[in-house]
């Protein structure tokens, strides 16, 4: 059974196909592994009854026929809790499904849960959710990363093959690297938002986790492309992303190192070593290398840290007591009302994050930093379309360094902001990126690095995530949970 745990959705599919697998057997098996490991890796925020999961299931014959997978909680599923795990929603039932996971029903896809997450995606370790906090299942003294934290728990331990999170400024990547697993963050526009929980709209986008490059590339296929219910998607008709791959690059194929990014002063030598290794396996491949640089990826997370928190602070303006969720049980005043909601209700990362946001946007204050940071995000894009007339890729780490143990920065604040160093530039350019397993530490925990493509480039970065699958054995290591 520990096989089936980890099997693939395409292994999956196979034994559905050949009668070897029932779907009932498979969403009980899944139903009964969640709840053994959740207790004791805070994965789920709930796993659902399984009378309820084939209930809500249409019968079609779809791309994700009877396969289970987790939703990260601030996405909506229809007459399930949609908590952004928050207090302030803690009892909110969404009245409408978002339109990612309307399409994963479509196809066929069962949804087991809830994912635990970094309150309302604010985090890097997932020690913000207001109901406790993940852990990684490769060692559960640390973190899995965040925020999208129980989504890359829970397809690591091998509870669920595939999972949604959002990816803000790398909360999907992130968390996939620090728990050995692929986590796609596609194009800005091309994953419909309606329905997702809104943080930083202009940089919020749906990603996938999986435990392949096949896998990413079919849940991929389900969720994408244009949607009426938002109209920044863009005009892109849904497609097969499996299509292409076929083990090979892209013909003449040539990949920039983003040097000052693989480089930069506190990456671990344990990571730099396994991204050097594995763009010698593109080298094998027939990829042409190139060094480049990002001149601008030292002020990425500055103008990060400014967009991300003034768009926060107006998304989060519509919680207040009124129309969703909790409210304080004792208010004289309007004012009042909402002031001790919001106290109530949001924790401490959240509220510092509105002050810094409304601060930022305010009066007088608002050209210096926040028209900064907007200027700043234009010289960004600029960076990536100069770097991609010369090159087809690029390859950039995760992230400095392997998972962290619980507080490791509750001293120091700033540290835990700059995890997204890597990451956040492709949320301000908009330009596609997968975090894919390349290595492992010499204490055994997992490490990641970037593809990045631009803007629309899913299906190669799929491909040339593909073809390194074939040629190395990362992605089949496995934590064991005791
Ligand atoms: N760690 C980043 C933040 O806290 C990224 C969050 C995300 O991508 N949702 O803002």
């Amino acid at each position: 059974m520990h096989d089936l745990a980890f099997a693939t959705i395409a292994e999956l599919k196979e034994l559905l196909a050949a009668g070897k697998l029932s779907p009932e057997e498979l969403l009980s098996f899944t139903i009964e592994r969640c709840n053994r490991y959740n207790p004791s890796l805070g994965a789920a925020l709930e796993i659902f009854k399984a009378e309820s999961i084939s209930a809500a299931s249409p019968v079609t014959n779809g791309i994700l026929q009877s396969i289970p997978g987790i939703i990260k909680d601030n996405i909506a599923q229809k007459e399930r809790s949609l908590t952004c795990a928050s207090r302030i929603l803690h009892n909110f039932i969404s009245p409408y499904d978002a339109t990612v996971t309307e399409r994963l029903k479509k196809a066929g896809a069962l949804v087991v849960g809830r994912a635990n997450m970094d309150e309302f995606a604010m985090g890097s370790s997932g020690e913000t959710s207001a109901f406790g906090p993940t852990k990684n299942p490769w060692d559960t003294t640390r973190v899995p990363g965040g925020s999208s934290s129980g989504s890359a728990a829970a397809v690591a331990a091998g509870l669920v093959p595939w999972a949604l999170g959002s990816d803000t400024g790398g909360s999907v990547r992130q968390p996939a690297a620090l728990c050995g697993i692929y986590g796609l963050k596609p194009t800005y526009g091309l994953v419909s938002r309606s329905g997702l929980v809104a943080y930083g709209s202009s940089l919020d986008q749906v990603g996938v986790f999986a435990r392949s490059a096949y896998d990413t590339a079919l849940v991929l296929s389900a969720i994408a492309g244009q949607d009426d219910r938002d109209s920044t998607t863009l005009a892109v008709a849904q497609q097969d992303y499996t299509a292409t791959l076929d083990g090979k690059l892209p013909e003449n194929f040539t990949v920039g190192i983003v040097e000052n990014a693989l480089y930069a002063e506190g990456m671990d030598p344990e990571i730099v070593a396994a991204i050097e290794a594995t763009i010698k396996v593109l080298e094998g491949l027939g990829a042409c290398i190139k060094r480049i640089t990002l001149p601008t990826l030292d002020y990425v997370a500055a103008a990060y840290f400014i967009i991300s928190r003034a768009e926060a602070a107006s998304n989060l303006a519509r919680f207040d007591g009124v129309r969703y969720g909790l409210r304080t049980s004792e208010a004289d005043t309007l004012k009042e009302l909402y002031c001790k909601t919001r106290r109530e209700g949001f924790g401490p990362e959240v509220r510092a994050r509105i002050m810094i946001g409304n601060y930022v946007l305010s009066a007088g204050h608002a050209d210096a930093f926040y028209g900064s940071a907007k200027k700043v995000q234009r010289l960004i894009r600029h960076d990536f379309i100069t770097a991609f007339e010369g090159v087809d890729m690029l390859v950039m780490p995760t992230h400095p360094a392997p998972a962290f143990t619980f507080g490791a920065f509750d001293q120091d604040k700033l540290q835990l902001d700059l995890q997204d160093y890597f990451t956040c530039a492709m949320n301000l350019s908009g330009n596609p990126a997968v975090s894919i397993p390349c290595g492992m530490t010499s204490s055994k925990l997992p490490i990641g690095m970037q593809l990045v493509g631009p803007h629309l480039g899913e299906a190669m970065l799929l491909k040339v995530a593909h073809a390194l699958e074939q040629k190395t054995s990362w992605h089949t290591m496995h934590p064991s949970l005791g």
